[in-house]
């Protein structure tokens, strides 16, 4: 197999079984190395680490087994049927009331640069790395021969999160079963359409499961607001858990649409919700701050995707969170998230700090949140932990 060797004393990320291995660390490697081969990791002594997937860039190799010189025949059957055994165990397989989860979440179930989304029987496979692409056929049976008649679609969705110069040859689609056009999606008993090939991410953000719960649990006889509502996931969720009135904001007109329709699948609420394709700075300004919330929930996307962007991103969630406080009434709760993988825990909370002092408002925490356990962290690989939230009850 061919190899990278690394640099003497640049061994011990993989010795404590962190997945990546940065282009720093390397050096030295076979000449006819492509994008996506599998790799055997050599330390400075000569000692064979690990192998992984070779890709050209940042994160030169993303470790698949440690310890190990080659992949077993069976290795994606293997992972894949541990990924499994832990959605059984969290009780995601047979719940009658939920068929939408993460079936894999990269380094979390030893699968680097692979996510899978399961959303009742379409199974949908985006490859974040050139490696696991070239892969995908092998993927697709190993899901096959696990899942069986329950899964009628696996489709991949991988161009937009490969690099360009692979991406550009590649088409998302139907790997295997039939067509995606329509899919719905049951999660704690509500129903949600889930846009696979057109919307965000994999279709749905799956990881705020738990959150959306908490919060209708807080929503009874409140007048929420949910920014950034995509496909209006905690408006559902308040609205079935009896708020009086909810607010959906997003930039989006076509998340717009989706966040109706999905209330609309939910129930009867035409008195008790309006959607608004606004910017959300602007619709605080102009419609909150004056007129404040029992609940606002603020969940932007990443503004950072990488560390250039940091300092930039925190100033801007802490004038997007200075404004979101100001817009809840006193005694009220302000859910805030931030999923940017540079902006970690603590950063995270700091600037919630430096927000509660700009807009001069107490505030306390009533809960840390995170992403749900079918998104697991691996413990040495920290970047896993992506999301972050806090409730405050804000005075
Ligand atoms: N809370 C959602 C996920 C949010 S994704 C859920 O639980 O599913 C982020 C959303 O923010 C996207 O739908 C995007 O259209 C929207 N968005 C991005 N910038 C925005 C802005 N300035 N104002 C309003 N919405 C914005």
């Amino acid at each position: 197999m061919k190899q990278i060797i690394l640099k003497k004393g640049r061994d011990g990320a993989v010795r404590r079984r962190s997945p990546w291995i940065f282009s720093g660390a390397v050096h030295r490697e076979d000449q006819d190395l492509e994008d996506g081969d599998l790799v055997q990791v050599v330390a400075a002594n000569g000692e064979v680490l690990g192998v992984g997937h070779y890709q050209a860039g940042g994160i030169r190799v993303r470790v698949l087994a440690f310890g190990e010189e080659e992949l077993p025949d069976d290795f994606f059957q293997n992972r894949l049927a541990a990924a499994l055994d832990l959605r059984r165990q969290l009780g995601l397989l047979d719940d009658p009331l939920t068929n939408a989860f993460r079936l894999v979440h990269a380094a979390g179930d030893g699968l680097p640069g692979l996510i899978i989304d399961r959303y009742a029987s379409v199974v949908v496979v985006q490859c974040h790395s050139i490696g696991m692409h070239r892969e995908r056929e092998q993927i697709a049976a190993a899901i096959r021969s696990l899942c069986g008649e329950a899964v009628e679609t696996i489709y991949d969705k991988s161009g937009a999160v490969l690099p360009e110069r692979y991406a550009l040859g590649v088409e998302d689609g139907v790997l295997w079963g039939s067509d995606v056009s329509e899919v719905v999606i049951l999660e704690n008993g509500r129903r949600f359409h889930v846009d696979v090939a057109g919307g965000q991410k994999t279709g749905f953000f799956l990881d705020q499961r738990e959150n959306r719960w908490l919060l209708g649990s807080y929503a009874k006889d409140k007048r929420v607001l949910n920014t950034f509502c995509y496909t209006g996931g905690f408006s559902v969720y308040a609205l079935l858990g009896a708020a009086a009135q909810v607010q959906s904001v997003d930039l989006s007109a076509s998340a717009i649409s989706l966040t109706e329709e999905n209330v609309d699948r939910n129930g009867d609420f035409t008195d008790r919700h309006q959607a608004h394709a606004a910017d959300v700075m602007e619709w605080l300004k102009a419609h909150a701050e004056d007129d404040p919330y029992d609940i606002v929930v603020v969940d932007p996307p990443a503004f950072a995707k990488n560390k250039h962007k940091r300092h930039q991103a925190v100033q801007a969630y802490k004038r997007l969170n200075a404004r979101a406080m100001r817009s809840v009434k006193p005694g009220g709760l302000l859910f805030t998230f931030s999923c940017s993988r540079v902006v970690d825990r603590e950063l995270f909370y700091n600037t919630i700090v430096a927000a509660g002092l700009e807009a001069g408002r107490n505030c306390r925490v009533l809960h840390h949140l995170s992403q749900g356990p079918d998104h697991p962290v691996n413990l040495f690989h920290a970047d896993g932990s992506y999301l972050k939230g806090l409730v405050l009850r804000v005075e």
